[in-house]
């Protein structure tokens, strides 16, 4: 088996015949969700629940994330896009090249996330442009929900997070979060 960078499992070389086996099995165990590229397929670094680096913890603002997006239809809909949280700017968790990048940072003491949009890590690579000033942990999943809704509401067929905020910019979402002001 191999670990991937995005946080999955690959086995590799199994029999045709044991495909279907292999599936029920890992089924049992809630390790056969169709989630890879999703939003619920996330990176999270180990934050400040296990690094002595770390600014802000990474782990349970990811589990708050994922119960923001309960449906599994609802992230179908959203479709691939890559979130990515980094409990300190050392970026263990690739935050800068995700559609949506979480870091962890410390505000006067306090544990604070910084959000960027639009990293990407293909073939039109880029690093994620941040939106502005940082949020308290229980604002994230709220602001994720915003972001997610203007793109959905926006986007044309089959477009893609990152390709949307290349044609309409960073401004609707910064308006979207903080308001016009
Ligand atoms: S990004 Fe920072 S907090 Fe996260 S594992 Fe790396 S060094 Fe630790």
């Amino acid at each position: 088996m191999r670990v991937t960078y995005t946080q999955n499992i690959i086995i590799p070389h199994v029999w045709r015949d044991h495909l279907a086996a292999l599936f029920k099995d890992a089924l049992k165990v809630r390790l056969a969700g169709a989630e890879e590229g999703l939003i619920s397929d996330m990176i999270a670094c180990p934050g400040l629940d296990y690094c002595n680096l770390a600014n802000a913890r990474s782990l349970p603002l990811a589990e708050k994330i994922f119960q923001r997006f309960p449906d599994p239809d609802r992230r179908a809909e959203i479709g691939k896009l890559r979130l990515n949280i980094s409990g300190c700017i050392n970026a263990c968790g690739h935050h800068h090249a995700a559609d949506i990048g979480i870091l962890g940072v410390n505000k006067k003491g306090v544990e604070h996330y910084q959000i960027s949009l639009g990293g990407r890590a293909d073939e039109a690579a880029a690093i994620g442009r941040i939106i502005g000033p940082s949020f308290a942990e229980d604002e994230v999943p709220a602001v994720i929900e915003e972001v997610v809704t203007l793109y959905l509401e926006n986007r044309k067929t089959d477009e893609r997070f990152g390709d949307h905020l290349l044609r309409v910019g960073l401004t609707p979402f910064k308006q979207a979060v903080y308001g016009d002001g």
